[in-house]
């Protein structure tokens, strides 16, 4: 049994920390919203009043933050985990967060001599509660494989993509073409409806042929059509648009970095952004408002 702290216990960090006390393992706790830390008392996580003093107790540190300007605040802030984690501990970031604040993280605390991951992951709220999540894995190979046992508790499928914010890398990568993909499904389902078909007609015709994906599943916009959708919930939020938003942008400038054009993430990134500044709370999926309000 290790004591792992967990930082950030929200949609996602929530039944990642839940799966971690149903393996046996001791798990400290902090988050700033009341409702998150109520619901992770109640899966058995010990909820603690600081950042710092969770950074003292664990030989494991988890943070599951929505960027990377909070990942750094809990990390190097004065009150956080490099000040005040004891020799040895193992820090793993499985928030997204931009590659430049990654970089600047696994730097502080290699320095420090502790080690590192950025480990963000896919498959939403659902996966994160089975513990069937995919981890793209970023750092050395001895950091990967102290990584590995916590991760495996999560997670299904972990792959080491390369050194440093190699996993944010990948994770950019991914989330671009969820981001277009959404925005891809939910026009398909406004067009439908325009053509005069049954949405129903229409997810069972793609769902089965070549304009089927991981979105349409996971993120069908249309109620009624997937059990336990966000949609049939008044789009109520398991992964917010803030968030699909946040990525896009991250994507974009990452590509700027390195030069790439990317045409389509490009008026995805337009969508969500006009979705996120009216209704980011809501559920990414709800990107099908947006599409029916553009005419
Ligand atoms: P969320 O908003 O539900 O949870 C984030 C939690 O962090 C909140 O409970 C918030 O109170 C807490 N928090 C914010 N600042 C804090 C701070 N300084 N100290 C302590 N707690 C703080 O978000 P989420 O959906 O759980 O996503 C978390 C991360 O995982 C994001 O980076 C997101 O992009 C990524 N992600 C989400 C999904 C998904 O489907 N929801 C899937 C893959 C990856």
């Amino acid at each position: 049994m290790t004591t792992v702290g967990f930082i950030g216990l929200g949609n996602m960090g929530g039944p990642m920390a839940a799966n971690l006390v149903a393996a046996g393992h001791e798990v400290l706790g902090y988050d700033l919203s009341e409702t998150a830390v109520a619901a992770a008392d109640e899966a058995g996580v010990r909820v603690l009043g600081s950042v710092a003093e969770l950074a003292a107790a664990a030989q494991v540190v988890i943070t599951m933050l929505p960027a990377g300007q909070h990942v750094q605040e809990v990390v190097l802030g004065d009150e956080g985990v490099l000040k005040h984690a004891v020799d040895g501990t193992l820090v793993i970031d499985s928030s997204t967060i931009d590659i430049q604040s990654a970089r600047v993280v696994h730097a502080a605390l290699a320095e420090r001599g502790l080690p590192v991951v950025d480990a963000p992951v896919s498959g939403g709220v659902t996966k994160a509660r089975a513990g069937t999540l995919t981890f793209m894995v970023g750092g050395t190979q001895d950091a990967v494989e102290l990584a590995r046992p916590y991760l495996e508790v999560m997670g299904a499928n972990i792959i080491h993509a390369g050194s440093a914010s190699a996993g944010q890398a990948a994770k950019i990568c991914n989330n671009m073409l969820l981001g277009a993909t959404m925005t891809a499904v939910a026009e398909a389902f406004v067009l439908g409806e325009r053509l005069g078909l049954e949405a129903r007609s229409l997810f069972d015709i793609v769902s089965t042929s070549s304009g089927d994906s991981w979105a349409l599943h996971n993120f069908c916009p249309w109620p009624g059509l997937v059990e336990g959708s966000a949609a049939d919930n008044g789009y109520r939020a398991n992964f917010a648009a803030a968030l699909m938003s946040k990525d896009l942008r991250l994507a974009l400038t990452a590509a700027d970095q390195v030069g790439a054009t990317l045409p389509l993430s490009s008026v995805a990134n337009e969508v969500f952004a006009e979705l996120a500044s009216v209704e980011g709370h809501l559920d990414a999926s709800a990107v099908i408002r947006q599409i029916r309000g553009r005419d």
